[in-house]
C-alpha cells in the first residue's frame, strides 16, 4: 500500500510563498520517485493571517495542523507588522503555533556541506566534515520558571529574578528525543549542563544518566556548558548530537549554526511528545528581497527532508533530498546568498529547476 501523508503548508510572509513552492515540487519528486501519496494543505500564519483574518494564529490553521501528519512552515514577519501591538505580531502567531502544537524539543543541525567551507569563519580543517545536531528544550527552563520578574527589595533597591527549573519528566522527555535522534544519526550523545554549580542541572545530568540504560547503543557524555562552548569552536567535529536545556541550546545552538556560515541553509525541527512536528528554516522572511526570485530555497527544502526523517520516518526520502542538495552545488549553483567565485548564478525558481533536475538524475 502507498504510504500517505496529509502535510500542513504555512508559507507565511515574506520569501516564504517563493521557497514553499520549491519544497513543495521537491516533495511532489521524492513523492513520485518512493511511491508516497503527500495530501497537501495550505493555512494561514503571521502577517498573511493576519490580514486575512485579523489574527497572525486564526484557530482554522491550528486546527488544520494538529489534524495533519507534519507541519512545513515557511517564514513569518514583515516590517508592516513591526509597531503592532504583541497580540496582533506575526511573532506571536508562531509562539501560539509552537505552544498549541506542544512543541517542547527543538532540533537543530549545523552541518558543513563541503561545498560551503570557505562560508565559516573557522579555519578549513577544523569545520570541514562538521555534521552536529543540537536538541534543545524548548518549553521549560529559565524562559519559563517562576518566580520571575523585577521586585522591589526591603532596602529600596531593584531586583530582577528568573527561575531555571525543570521537572523530571521535562528532562525525561527531552532526553528521549534526544537518544532517538543520536540513534537515527551515530550513537553518541553528549549532555550540556552546569551540574557543578546548579541544582536543576544535577537533576538533569542524573535523569539523562538513568535513561542511557534503555539506549545501549548510544554513547552519552556529559559537558559543562563553558567547556562545551569552548569545544564547539575549539574542535567541532568531536560532536555528533547535543541535548541541552533551553536557554544552553538557545546560545550553543546559534555557535553551532555560525559554524557552517550561510543561516540560508538551516533547516529545523520542533517535535511534541504525540502530534505532528513542526519543520521550518531558521532564517526569517527576508523581506528585503521578497518577491525578487532571490531567494535561497534550500533551507526550506533541507527542512522538508528534515520533515521526512524525524517527522514521518521516511529516511530514504530525506537521503534523495539531502543528496539533490549537494548535486546542485557541486554542479556550482548559487543563489545570491551564498555566492562565490565562478559560480553559477541562480535565482530561487532556478535553484528549485536545478533540483527537479538532480533528483530525476539520481532516480534514473
Ligand atoms: P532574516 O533571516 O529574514 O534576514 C536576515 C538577512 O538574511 C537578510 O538580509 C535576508 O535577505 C537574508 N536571508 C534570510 N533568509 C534568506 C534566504 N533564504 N535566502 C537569501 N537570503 C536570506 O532576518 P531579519 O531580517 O532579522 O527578519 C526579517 C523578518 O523575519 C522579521 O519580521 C522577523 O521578525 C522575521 N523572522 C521570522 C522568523 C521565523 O519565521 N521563524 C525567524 C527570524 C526572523
Amino acid at each position: 500500500m502507498t504510504p500517505s501523508y496529509r502535510i500542513t503548508l504555512l508559507p507565511g510572509d515574506g520569501i516564504g510563498p517563493e521557497i514553499m513552492a520549491v519544497a513543495v515540487e521537491v516533495l511532489k519528486a521524492v513523492g513520485r520517485q518512493m511511491n508516497l501519496a503527500f495530501e497537501f494543505e495550505d493555512a494561514l500564519i503571521g502577517g498573511a493571517a493576519l490580514e486575512a483574518t485579523g489574527s497572525p494564529l486564526p484557530a482554522e490553521t491550528l486546527n488544520i495542523c494538529r489534524a495533519s501528519d507534519a507541519v512545513l512552515l515557511a517564514a513569518i514577519g514583515g516590517y508592516q507588522w513591526d509597531t503592532l501591538p504583541r497580540h496582533l505580531r506575526p511573532e506571536t502567531g508562531l509562539l501560539g503555533l509552537r505552544a498549541g502544537l506542544g512543541l517542547f524539543a527543538n532540533l537543530r543541525p549545523a552541518t558543513i556541506l563541503p561545498q560551503l567551507v570557505e562560508a565559516s569563519s573557522l579555519k578549513r580543517e577544523v569545520v570541514e566534515g562538521v555534521d552536529i545536531m543540537v536538541v534543545r528544550e524548548l518549553t521549560g527552563g529559565i524562559y519559563f520558571g517562576t518566580p520571575r520578574g523585577i521586585f522591589q527589595t526591603e532596602t529600596g533597591h531593584q531586583r530582577g529574578v528568573n527561575t531555571m527549573a525543570y521537572t523530571d519528566e521535562e528532562i525525561d522527555r527531552i532526553g528521549r528525543v534526544a537518544f532517538e535522534t543520536a540513534r537515527k544519526r551515530r550513537g553518541q550523545l553528549c549532555s550540556v549542563d552546569k551540574a557543578n554549580v546548579l541544582e536543576v542541572s544535577q537533576l538533569w545530568r542524573d535523569r539523562i544518566t538513568a535513561l542511557a540504560s534503555e539506549y545501549p547503543d548510544v554513547s552519552l557524555s556529559h559537558l559543562y556548558v563553558d567547556n562545551a562552548a569552548m569545544q564547539l569552536i575549539r574542535w567541532p567535529k568531536q560532536f555528533d548530537t547535543i541535548v541541552t536545556g533551553n536557554l544552553f541550546g538557545d546560545i550553543l545552538s546559534d555557535a553551532a549554526a555560525m559554524l557552517t556560515g550561510s543561516i540560508g541553509m538551516l533547516p529545523s525541527a520542533s517535535l511534541g511528545s504525540t502530534g505532528p512536528g513542526l519543520y521550518e528554516p531558521v532564517h526569517g522572511s527576508a523581506p528585503d528581497i521578497a518577491g525578487e526570485d532571490k531567494a535561497n530555497p534550500l533551507a526550506q527544502v533541507l527542512s522538508a527532508a528534515m520533515m521526512l526523517r524525524y517527522g514521518l520516518n521516511q529516511p530514504t526520502a530525506a537521503d534523495r533530498i539531502e543528496q539533490a542538495v549537494n548535486k546542485v552545488l557541486d554542479q556550482g549553483y548559487r543563489t545570491g546568498d551564498i555566492m562565490a567565485n565562478n559560480m553559477i548564478p541562480v535565482g530561487c525558481q532556478g535553484m528549485g529547476e536545478a533540483l527537479l533536475r538532480a533528483l530525476d538524475e539520481t532516480n534514473s
